[in-house]
């Protein structure tokens, strides 16, 4: 995005990237190579095969003998993949963004201009951005291998896995998690914090978790991982449960413990670039580094690790070194969990609110009275506004149910206009849409959500 923008807006750029998919260089990066993108597909494939086992007959659908091909469903969404990537290398030539191939490493600076040196050849620029992004993290003393996998590995699975282990219920533990489970794994997950998705409304990640629970992931929460070894035909985990030890054998092993930014190779001792104490780089409120003319965005500064968060920061930057006023509002960054249901929100939590000294009112409505989601026969979740109590102003909307991930757009717009309750609820939504439980949230603010 960073150089796509920055060459609409005059600059003559190139992008230097190591990605390789398949032993060839691939455009794109973490999220759409082995990240948002073919997980959405996996869990979109899955979802289906969820459906025609489960809820086709009540549609009046008889589906007999389905069964999964799993090299189809996995090359299916290398496909997916491929047609993404292929459109980032298509924006590149049209926006003559020139292409790199190779690890990027920060040489020098001459001058006002820096060098950097790409397979063997070097570049000069005046700016140069680093957008490098992160890595899987690992625990101490264990190597990913076949049967130990990270995002990328749970991705290319070769066989369901009879029995998964999953460490960390957070956002890629309970996305791959459900995806297998879908298939016909049975899905453990163990998670070091006492309690589920704590940084999501607690209405919202109880609800949830009653829904995965029910689905049949077996979560385990406030456990202490001990050993893991790979014995080459299983992988044995200890853990402390409850001041109990505990020994579990499973197929595969997925760790999603969070991830560690990526500066690998970039040179940044070599140079002086300045990281934290946790290996990010430091940055002011204008992604600039300690080195002048070198500004660095997304998952290697830190903040939430989302693609979309990135690209708006790609974007801003490229418009202020144009001399525009770039920006980008933290305060209202959706969150997505593509899980079945989907969990989505944008800004602040009651709880969050609260412990601020903030006074609150609140709204929430469920699929339950929603027209449209009983035609859909999913009527899971609700949507939950909150609101400050003296001004009206929206803080937060939270969101669990079929589809929320583009219901959540709605308010993150609202939001960015400093948009009330009333601005929400006093807009005309479509009938019948998902849409309009969102408009009755907002008006259960005031108590007069008319369906509920
Ligand atoms: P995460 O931060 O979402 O969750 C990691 C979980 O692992 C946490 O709940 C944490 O408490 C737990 N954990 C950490 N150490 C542990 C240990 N030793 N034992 C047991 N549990 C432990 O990280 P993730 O799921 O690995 O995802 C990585 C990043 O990618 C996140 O920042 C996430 O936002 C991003 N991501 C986003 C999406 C999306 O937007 N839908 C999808 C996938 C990944």
């Amino acid at each position: 995005m960073a150089a796509i923008r920055a060459a609409q807006l005059g600059f003559k750029v190139a992008c230097i990237d190591s990605f390789e998919r398949g032993g060839k260089p691939a455009l794109g990066g973490t999220c759409l190579n082995v990240g948002c993108i073919p997980s959405k597909a996996m869990l979109d494939s899955s979802e289906k095969y969820e459906m025609i086992l489960h809820e086709a007959a009540d549609h009046g659908i008889q589906v007999q003998g389905a069964s999964i091909d799993l090299n189809k469903m996995l090359a299916r969404k290398d496909s997916v993949v491929e047609k993404m990537s292929g459109g980032v290398t298509f924006l590149f030539k049209k926006n003559k963004v020139a292409s790199l191939h190779g690890l990027g490493k920060l040489e020098r600076q001459e001058g006002d201009t820096w060098i950097v040196s790409v397979a063997g050849t070097e570049v000069a620029a005046k700016n140069v951005i680093v957008a490098t992004g992160s890595s899987p993290r690992s625990l101490p003393g264990v190597q990913f291998s076949e049967r130990i996998v990270e995002n990328s590995g749970a991705l290319t699975l070769p066989e369901v896995p009879q029995k998964l282990g999953v460490i960390g219920a957070g956002v890629i533990g309970v996305e791959l998690g459900s995806v297998w489970r879908r298939l016909g794994a049975s899905v453990t997950v163990l998670e070091a914090l006492p309690g589920f998705l704590m940084a999501a409304d607690a209405a919202i990640s109880k609800a949830a978790l009653r829904e995965f629970q029910k689905q049949g992931l077996d979560f385990h929460f406030g456990v202490q991982i001990g050993a893991i070894q790979d014995t080459g035909s299983s992988v044995k985990v200890t853990y402390t449960e409850n001041g109990q030890d505990v020994q579990a054998e499973f197929d595969r092993l997925i760790v999603a413990v969070g991830r560690v930014p990526h500066t690998a190779g970039l040179g940044a001792e070599a140079v002086g670039l300045q990281l934290d104490e946790r290996g990010f780089v430091k940055v002011d409120g204008h992604f600039r580094t300690n080195l002048k003319g070198v500004y660095a965005i997304g998952d290697v500064i830190g903040g939430a690790m989302l693609a979309h968060k990135a690209e708006d920061e790609g974007v801003a930057l490229a418009e202020q070194l144009a001399g525009k006023a770039g920006h980008v509002n933290y305060d209202a960054v959706p969150w997505v969990i593509y899980t079945s249901p989907e969990i989505a929100w944008a800004g602040l939590t009651e709880q969050e609110a609260t412990k601020r000294g903030l006074k609150v009112k609140t709204g929430q409505f469920p699929f339950t009275a929603n027209g449209r989601a009983t035609g859909h026969g999913d009527t899971r979740g609700f949507v939950k506004v909150v609101a400050d109590a003296d001004t009206d102003r929206i803080l937060g909307v939270h969101m669990l149910g079929g589809g929320v991930s583009e219901l959540i757009a709605e308010a993150v717009s609202v939001m960015e206009f400093g948009g009330s309750a009333e601005d929400l609820a006093r807009t005309v939504h479509a009938h019948p849409t998902l849409s309009e439980a969102v408009k009755e949230a907002a008006m259960a603010v005031d108590k007069r959500a008319i369906h509920a």
